[in-house]
């Protein structure tokens, strides 16, 4: 699917429609510290330490992408989630 870079979209701190930059979301790095983290390390230990059957192959060809769009005056930014495409270009 192909993206425009700009487009007209509702943005809710100006609350009109306002031109809007379009990119791509990617995940940030993940925390080895974090709670959640540390939490699985010291459940995965020791003898039987798999919680759930690791996934051998997936059923889905396809991911779902994030689409971040950035107003172009007052630097908000909001997200559209759950956007199933084989490709994207922007
Ligand atoms: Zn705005």
């Amino acid at each position: 699917m192909k993206m425009q870079k700009e487009m007209r979209k509702f943005c809710p701190r100006c609350k009109t429609h306002t031109v809007q930059a379009v990119a791509l979301y990617k995940k940030g790095k993940d925390r080895k510290v974090a709670e959640g983290a540390r939490r699985h390390a010291e459940d995965k230990k020791g003898y039987g330490g798999q919680k759930f059957p690791e996934l051998k192959r997936t059923a889905k060809t396809t991911k779902k992408m994030t689409l971040r769009y950035t107003c172009k005056t007052c630097q908000y930014k909001t997200m559209k989630q759950g956007m199933r495409i084989r490709k994207l270009e922007i």
